[in-house]
């Protein structure tokens, strides 16, 4: 997806705000460009995984029937003590969201954050272009 530099800045600053825990949150957007992101509480608020409840996310995939309403583009949220890289937790949690991007912040200790992003299909991990604009 592309990204303006602003919002994915919202993102960087709630994981590093967050850690050591995991933060989540969800970015939206219309034709694959973020407008708006939206932070959610890490239910499980643990440095190993994250929890989203539900009735948070499904009015936004309702949403996704009126044609000019922001949809979900990616469901993002940092790793504190690993890769930013879908764990195995995430590939499961995605199969529940399909073509949903998975937008990880990697916030290592001791170098600057950095974010990638995923889609997950069918428990297949593949990279996909995060371009900040
Ligand atoms: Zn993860």
């Amino acid at each position: 997806m592309q990204i303006a530099r602003s919002l994915l800045d919202q993102v960087v600053e709630h994981a590093v705000r967050d850690a050591p825990n995991e933060c989540c949150g969800v970015v939206l957007g219309n034709d694959d460009t973020a407008t708006a992101v939206r932070e959610l509480e890490n239910l499980a608020a643990s440095p190993f995984r994250f929890d989203i409840d539900g009735r948070e996310l499904l009015p936004l995939v309702f949403a996704e029937d009126d044609e000019d309403a922001e949809q979900l583009l990616a469901i993002y949220h940092s790793h504190t003590r690993s890769d930013p890289y879908p764990s195995q937790t995430d590939v499961n949690f995605a199969a529940g969201w399909p073509g949903v991007e998975w937008l990880i912040v990697g916030v290592p200790k001791d170098a600057e954050p950095y974010s990638r992003s995923f889609l997950i299909d069918g428990g297949m991990i593949k990279d996909v272009e995060l371009t900040v604009t």
